[in-house]
């Protein structure tokens, strides 16, 4: 049955190329982070690199082999971190992890010479993607996707669309409900998660009359109220939250 299952919604980004958080965790504040400054300084650095190379008169079988030497170690960054998920993972019971449904491929070489592409659309998200799930399946970890749409500026308590305040900040605009300012990256993992199980959509999303916008509303949602969206199927998943979070942190 999925609904048994533990879904621990995964986003996926460049400043956090990795943020976990559990269905299960009360609060979004216990989502599991991994930076990717490193690996987004790396890339910056490569980028750098191969157009010093381009500009020069080095051959093509250097430029060949200095990308490769690069691009093997950012792909073993990548590959740690995403064990790191997957050992996360494996502390919760029968557990699944939700991504957005993203079919990007990634290409290196279009990034490192085009002056206008987006270094985590045109590379580094879609591998990040496709590393997670390579790497889940050596540990036998399903993956699962879901919509991506509003998922990271939907109120993973009350399901309104919030707003970005800040670049790392969205706030929930619904004045009925307790959030405030929540971290957008790990928001995003938890509203995943949600959206694992049947009918967890976004509950409306505010057009700018300001009017709700019924297409997003699930029907059996819309009068679910935040307390009930949080219940936790009993009290040990709640813990097993918490330890996972004390366990990884630092
Ligand atoms: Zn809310």
């Amino acid at each position: 049955m999925r609904s048994e299952r533990t879904a621990i919604g995964v986003d996926i980004g460049e400043h956090n190329l990795y943020t976990a958080c559990p269905v299960t965790m009360p609060d979004w504040t216990g989502a599991y982070v991994i930076s990717g400054d490193d690996v987004c300084t790396h890339l910056d650095e490569l980028r750098a690199q191969t157009a010093a190379h381009l500009a020069s008169d080095a051959d093509r079988d250097t430029i060949v082999s200095a990308i490769t030497a690069h691009h093997a170690a950012i792909r073993t960054t990548i590959d740690a971190a995403a064990r790191t998920i997957c050992e996360y993972a494996t502390a919760y019971d029968d557990p699944v992890l939700v991504t957005e449904d993203s079919n990007h491929e990634p290409d290196l070489w279009a990034w490192l010479t085009d002056p206008d592409a987006h270094r985590g659309t045109a590379w580094l998200l879609p591998t990040a993607h496709r590393r997670l799930r390579a790497v889940a399946a050596e540990y036998r970890l399903e993956v699962a996707t879901v919509p991506e749409s509003y998922s990271s500026l939907e109120c993973h308590a009350c399901g309104v669309i919030g707003e970005r305040v800040r670049n790392q900040t969205v706030c929930c605009t619904n004045p009925d409900c307790y959030v405030g300012g929540v971290y957008a990256d790990c928001n995003a993992a938890k509203v995943l998660a949600q959206r694992y199980y049947p009918g967890q959509r976004c509950a409306y999303c505010p057009t700018r009359s300001g009017a709700p916008d019924q297409r997003h509303t699930a029907p059996d949602e819309r009068h679910t109220s935040p307390a009930d969206r949080h219940a936790t199927p009993d009290g040990r998943h709640a813990m097993l939250a918490d330890g996972g979070r004390c366990e990884h942190d630092g």
